[in-house]
């Protein structure tokens, strides 16, 4: 398995590249913008990209989704459906944050807790954790120890609870409940700043003191 990080927008967040070497198959997630550089990152590593998923319906996750979805020709999944109105709004969202004109985007398929969905051959689990956004998914693989988190828990941080649909308590929930328990082991990646590991942060992070 291959990692690419592809930071989009002015709010660098970590568009992220995950393929099989051997059959080059692989996904990008949260395409939240700069099209072009993702699709030249995907033409020099020869990545055939299977599927577009979203982690939550926030422009600089999605706002490249739909431009990225016509120039593949490949299903978007995710995130949650409570995120609707979040992904059909993206065009407002670039307004809104004053970045280039974004096309809402509706998913080929809506995720929910329980579901899987393949990335790179291999299968994640997608626990729903809302709290920074309504529709928030993540994606878990428990034999690889590994973890696609988005904006729900950072290296040192944890997701801003100020945006429509925000809500710190249940954001904390989510973490307490549902990312925690994963182990202190799991690595992860997430939508801003540097990866780190479910125990570092359940050690370190201020935020977390007191789950
Ligand atoms: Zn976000
Ligand atoms: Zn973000």
């Amino acid at each position: 398995m291959k990692v690419a990080i592809i930071p989009v927008t002015p709010f660098q967040q970590n568009c992220t590249l995950i393929w099989d070497e051997e059959t080059g198959k692989g996904v990008v997630i949260d395409p939240g913008g700069d099209v072009p550089q993702i699709l030249e990152v995907l033409e020099h590593e020869k990545i055939d990209v299977e599927r577009i998923l979203i982690t939550h319906g926030h422009i600089d996750h999605v706002g490249g989704a739909a431009e990225l979805r016509d120039a593949l020709d490949v299903d978007v999944e995710g995130p949650h459906e409570a995120d609707r109105m979040l992904m059909e709004r993206v065009a407002e969202q670039a307004i809104q944050f004053g970045l280039p004109a974004a096309k809402g985007c509706e998913p080929d398929r809506w995720l929910k807790e329980g579901d899987t969905v393949d990335i790179a051959g291999m299968e994640f689990d997608v626990l729903h954790c809302p709290g920074h956004a309504p529709g928030h998914v993540v994606f878990v693989n428990q034999e690889a120890k590994f973890a696609i988190l988005g904006d729900v828990l950072f290296n040192g941080s944890i997701g801003r609870t100020d945006l429509p649909g925000g809500d710190h308590a249940t954001l904390l929930a989510s973490i307490k409940n549902k990312i925690l328990p994963l182990g202190d082991d799991v690595s992860f990646l997430c939508g801003h700043g540097d990866h780190s590991t479910i125990g570092e942060e359940r050690r370190n992070n201020p935020f977390l003191k007191g789950l």
